[in-house]
C-alpha cells in the first residue's frame, strides 16, 4: 500500500518556491467553502483590496489568476496582443525570452532589446528601439530578473513606454513585497506576479492588474482572445465594480485563504518595510560571503536583495555543493542558467526565508560544506562579519 507523502523540513533560498509562513500553511488547511459562498465572495473583496495596496493602484481589474505566475505572463499578452502588433521586448535573462516567445504565438511582432545576463535592460536602447519602429503598441520587460539576479529601472522604462504612445507590460514575480514597485505611480499598464518568491505564500496563484489604458485596448480589440480562460473580457464581469459575482471558473479556494493570509502579512508588516527587510538581510549575506571571498555576479546598484547571484569559487563542483547543503543542512539554493550554469548560484531571501537566521543558516553551511571540499576561501570570516553587521 502507498503511504501518505511527508515532504522533509527544508530551507528555501532558491529562486522559488521560497518559505512559506507556518501561518499560511495553517490557513490553507481551514475548511473548504463554496467559491460562490457570501463568505468567500468577501474574503475575495479583501485580497482583491490587499492586492490593490500591494501593486500600488486602485484598478478595479486587479486579481489573482488561478494558475502560476507563466499564467499571469500569458493574461497579459494573450489579452493584449493581436495579431501583427510591434512589441518592444527586452531580454537580460530566461523570463524575456518567455515573453519573445508570448508574443509570437499570439501573432504579434517581437522587436528584441537585449542586454547581456546579468547586466539591466538599458533604457537608451529602448528608446533607441522606439526611435526606429513606428506604431510599436507595447513595451514588455522583467522588473526583477530572477535568473541572474538582476534589478530593472521599470519607472524609467514604464515613462519611455508613455512618451511613445505604448503600453508596458511588466513581469514583477519576484519584485512584488520584495522590492520598491509603484504599479500607478509608474503608470504600469499591465502587471503580473506569483505568490511563491516574495509573498511567502505556496505557488499556484498569480495576481495581476491592468490600467485603465489596458481595459480600454482589451476593449477595443478587433479579434477574439484567443484562450477562453485567460480572456479578461470574461472575469471583469467577475471583478468589475459592484457586478454580480457569476461562475466562470472554480477558484482553488484553499490556495486563496493562504494568499489572503500572505497579503494579510504583508498589510500588518508594511510594504515598504517588507523591501527594507529584503535590503537589510542582503546586505548581511553580503557582507558575510564578500568575508568568506565569495563575489557577486550583478554590480551593485542594480542588484536584487531577495536573489543573489555568487561566483563559485574556482575548481569547485557546484552541483555536488548543494547536494551536500541539501542533504547535509536541509537547504535548498539554486544553480546558475544558461550561460551562468556552473558559474554561479542563486541565493534567494525571499519573503518568509529572508530573515537572520537563514542568512547565518546558509553562510556557516556554505563555508563547512566548501572547505571540507579545499575550496580556496577565507575561513572563519563570514559569520563573524554578518554578526557585526547586524549588531551595528
Ligand atoms: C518564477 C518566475 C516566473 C514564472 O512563475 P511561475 O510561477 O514559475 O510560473 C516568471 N517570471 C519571473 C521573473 C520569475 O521569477
Amino acid at each position: 500500500m502507498t503511504k501518505s507523502f511527508y515532504p522533509p523540513l527544508r530551507t528555501l533560498m532558491g529562486p522559488g518556491p521560497s518559505d512559506v509562513s507556518p501561518r499560511v500553511l495553517a490557513a490553507m488547511a481551514r475548511p473548504t467553502i463554496g467559491h460562490l459562498d457570501p463568505e468567500f465572495i468577501r474574503m475575495m473583496d479583501e485580497v482583491k483590496q490587499m492586492l490593490q495596496y500591494a501593486f500600488k493602484t486602485d484598478s478595479p481589474l486587479t486579481m489573482p489568476i488561478s494558475a502560476p505566475g507563466s499564467a499571469g505572463m500569458e493574461a497579459c499578452f494573450v489579452n493584449l496582443v493581436e495579431p501583427g502588433d510591434k512589441v518592444i521586448v527586452c531580454q537580460n535573462g530566461v523570463f524575456g525570452g518567455r515573453m519573445k516567445e508570448n508574443v509570437e504565438r499570439f501573432g504579434g511582432i517581437a522587436i528584441m532589446v537585449e542586454d547581456e545576463w546579468g547586466k539591466p535592460v538599458d533604457p537608451a536602447k529602448v528608446e533607441s528601439a522606439f526611435a526606429a519602429n513606428s506604431d510599436v503598441k507595447i513595451l514588455a520587460f522583467v522588473h526583477a530578473e530572477t535568473s541572474t539576479g538582476v534589478l530593472s529601472d521599470a519607472k524609467r522604462l514604464c515613462q519611455i513606454a508613455r512618451d511613445n504612445d505604448a503600453l508596458s507590460i511588466v513581469d514583477a514575480v519576484t519584485s512584488l513585497g520584495g522590492s520598491e514597485l509603484d504599479v500607478a505611480g509608474w503608470g504600469i499598464d499591465a502587471v503580473y506576479s506569483g505568490t511563491q518568491k516574495c509573498l511567502s505564500c505556496p505557488p499556484g496563484i498569480s495576481p495581476i492588474s491592468f490600467s485603465e489604458r489596458a481595459v480600454e485596448a482589451i476593449e477595443k480589440r478587433q479579434s477574439k482572445t484567443p484562450s477562453w480562460f485567460l480572456d479578461q473580457k470574461l472575469v471583469m464581469g467577475y471583478w468589475g465594480g459592484g457586478a454580480k459575482r457569476a461562475y466562470h471558473h472554480t477558484a482553488p479556494v484553499n490556495s486563496l485563504y493562504a494568499f489572503h493570509e500572505s497579503l494579510v502579512m504583508l498589510e500588518e508588516e508594511g510594504l515598504e518595510n517588507a523591501w527594507a527587510r529584503h535590503r537589510h538581510h542582503h546586505d548581511a549575506l553580503r557582507v558575510g560571503l564578500e568575508a568568506m571571498g565569495i563575489g557577486f555576479l550583478v554590480d551593485e546598484p542594480y542588484r536584487l536583495p531577495q536573489l543573489n547571484s555568487v561566483f563559485v569559487p574556482e575548481g569547485i563542483d557546484e552541483a555536488k555543493v548543494r547536494s551536500q547543503l541539501l542533504a547535509n543542512y536541509n537547504l535548498e539554493i539554486g544553480a546558475g542558467l544558461g550561460a551562468l550554469a556552473g558559474k554561479v548560484w542563486r541565493i534567494g531571501l525571499m519573503g518568509s526565508a529572508c530573515n537572520k537566521q537563514n542568512v547565518l543558516l546558509c553562510l556557516s553551511a556554505l563555508e563547512n560544506t566548501l572547505s571540507g571540499m579545499g575550496a580556496d576561501i577565507a575561513k572563519g570570516q563570514a559569520l563573524p562579519a554578518a554578526e557585526a553587521f547586524y549588531a551595528e
